[in-house]
């Protein structure tokens, strides 16, 4: 769908509303709404079950924001988590030169896309895909060009070289896609971390970060929990909250925002084990993500441009409504955090190893995901606009979130088939009251059923179930399913255990693997 159909749909219903919007809003900041913030819930539940549930060895913590500042400077983000900065003269708007060269890569793929399209037209049941990429002269062109600046840009971001990014730009004659002008500054270098000061300190030394990632919680509490938690090698700690960043570009609604929250897990590893360990989560992620999402909206993307720490490091990117973008980072990480902390801290950052009888600074292998931008990636998939029968036979259109039943933010409603007869709001709210305990109902009886039934399934509702008058003899309901549209009677006071197995949170979690 529309990214501005989902924008408008995710204020309509209640899922995301601007933050501080009486104000006129404050960019980049959004605030979740009582739709959305079951969904975040639910969004959350399902990556900690199936990390710390699932894995015996992985354990969670849940550490502070503010951190002592030489965890910053020790893990390197004090120097050099920045983004290359660049100002259009005429516009007066800011840009990551980065992503303006990625944006030119994106157009280059999309002639590609195109292309292929055109030619399987052309060609129908002969069209050999493969071929086609390898061998069209124009295509070949395309991506010899893209290869050649995705690997100058990955040297020039690895070297720092801000320079050539600036020569990139003009070399490939990239204008400022808002008003055209291609007089740019020069390059610099911008840090993403807010600050803060402490009330008691003065000056540098009462200068606090609000923390740009979770991770380092983890890094520095690693010998509080290998200790406390008994765990041996291969373990992992896991983490779900706040991070914020000061980014320079944050325009597409909650894909890159200012204040986020993050779900990371760092396993901890014997060093020499960590390719093995990185193959293992970049299965286990991606599987984590086709339980909910059909595979073709989902691809790995290795890294052009290494941290010097890392030696593996791959995003797992989804097609947003904007394109395949990075959901996800699974990044082998080696020993640089531990190593820094030991070094900066004086503490050692080792573990004993029993069986080979010698201690060493961990490894790790590190998944990284933004729960907004899995949130946004839930309700982009799910979205969706189609025709339908409506009561009288017609087919109208309706707007459904065909959300994986476990994340809808309300699994069930309940609804009388009208409002103004005793006998059945009655029952009606009995049973509300009854399953109430166990799953997230709804209870609504206004407005025409029709009506009601759009409503759930505007908000991805799985179920609705409705009583009328025969279940005034019979004890029996209907329950409609929000896909196939197909009602079936079932006695009411079966309803909670069909919701349960339909609402299968536990196969989704064996799903996973
Ligand atoms: P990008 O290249 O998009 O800026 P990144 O490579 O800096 O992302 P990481 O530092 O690897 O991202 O962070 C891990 C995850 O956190 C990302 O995969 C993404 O899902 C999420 N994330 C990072 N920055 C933001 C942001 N500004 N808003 C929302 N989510 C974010």
């Amino acid at each position: 769908m529309d990214f501005k159909k989902i924008i408008s749909h995710a204020k309509e219903y209640g899922f995301i509303f601007q933050s501080s919007e009486i104000y006129d809003g404050l960019s980049a900041v959004y605030d979740y709404g009582p739709n959305g913030v079951e969904l975040k819930n639910n969004i959350k539940e399902y990556w900690w079950r199936s990390m710390v549930q699932r894995h015996d060895n992985i354990v969670g913590i849940d550490t502070a924001i503010f951190m002592h500042p030489q965890i910053w400077k020790a893990s390197g983000h004090v120097d050099a988590f920045n983004d290359p900065l660049i100002d259009n003269k005429d516009s007066k708007k800011r840009y990551r030169a980065d992503v303006l060269i990625e944006e030119y890569m994106d157009k280059l793929e999309a002639k590609v896309h195109k292309e292929v399209a055109k030619a399987r037209k052309r060609f129908g049941e002969a069209f050999d895909q493969d071929v086609f990429v390898s061998t069209n002269e124009r295509v070949v062109r395309y991506l010899t060009e893209k290869e050649r600046i995705a690997k100058r840009l990955a040297n020039a971001m690895r070297n720092g070289d801000l320079a050539d990014m600036k020569t990139m730009i003009e070399e490939l004659e990239i204008a400022d896609p808002e008003s055209g002008s291609r007089n740019w500054t020069d390059v610099r270098q911008f840090n993403l971390m807010f600050s803060t000061q402490l009330g008691n300190i003065a000056g540098e030394e009462g200068k606090l970060y609000l923390r740009p990632e979770t991770a380092q919680g983890i890094f520095v509490n690693f010998l509080n929990v290998s200790k406390t938690s008994r765990q041996k090698l291969p373990f992992g700690i896991a983490q779900v909250g706040k991070a914020f960043r000061n980014e320079i570009v944050a325009r597409q609604f909650i894909f890159r925002m200012r204040e986020f929250e993050q779900m990371e897990m760092q396993y901890f590893i014997k060093p020499g084990t960590e390719l093995e360990w990185y193959q293992y989560w970049k299965e286990m992620r991606l599987n984590w993500h086709k339980a909910v999402f059909p595979s073709e909206m989902l691809r790995y993307h290795d890294h052009d441009n290494l941290a010097h720490y890392a030696n593996a490091a791959v995003d797992i990117q989804f097609q947003f409504p904007f394109g395949f973008k990075e959901l996800e980072g699974i990044h082998s990480r080696t020993d640089f955090d531990l190593g820094s902390h030991q070094e900066l801290s004086g503490r050692k950052m080792q573990y004993f190893d029993p069986e080979a009888n010698e201690s060493y600074v961990p490894y790790v292998v590190e998944t990284s995901i933004g729960l907004d931008r899995m949130f946004l990636a839930s309700m982009s998939f799910s979205l969706q606009e189609e025709m339908v029968p409506d009561a009288e036979g017609k087919e109208s259109s309706r707007i459904v979130m065909k959300l994986n039943p476990c994340l809808a933010p309300i699994k069930c409603a309940v609804l009388p088939l009208v409002k103004n007869k005793p006998e059945l709001t009655e029952k009606a709210k009995q049973l509300f009251d009854d399953i109430k305990f166990t799953t997230q109902v709804q209870y609504d009886e206004k407005d025409a059923i029709g009506r009601r039934y759009r409503r759930q399934d505007a908000i991805g509702t799985p179920y609705c179930i409705t009583i009328d008058f025969d279940t005034l003899s019979d004890d029996t309901v209907t329950i409609r399913d929000r896909d196939s549209l197909a009602q079936e009677r079932i006695p009411i006071h079966s309803v909670r255990d069909v919701l349960s197995s339909r609402i299968d949170f536990e196969g989704l979690l064996r799903q996973v693997g």
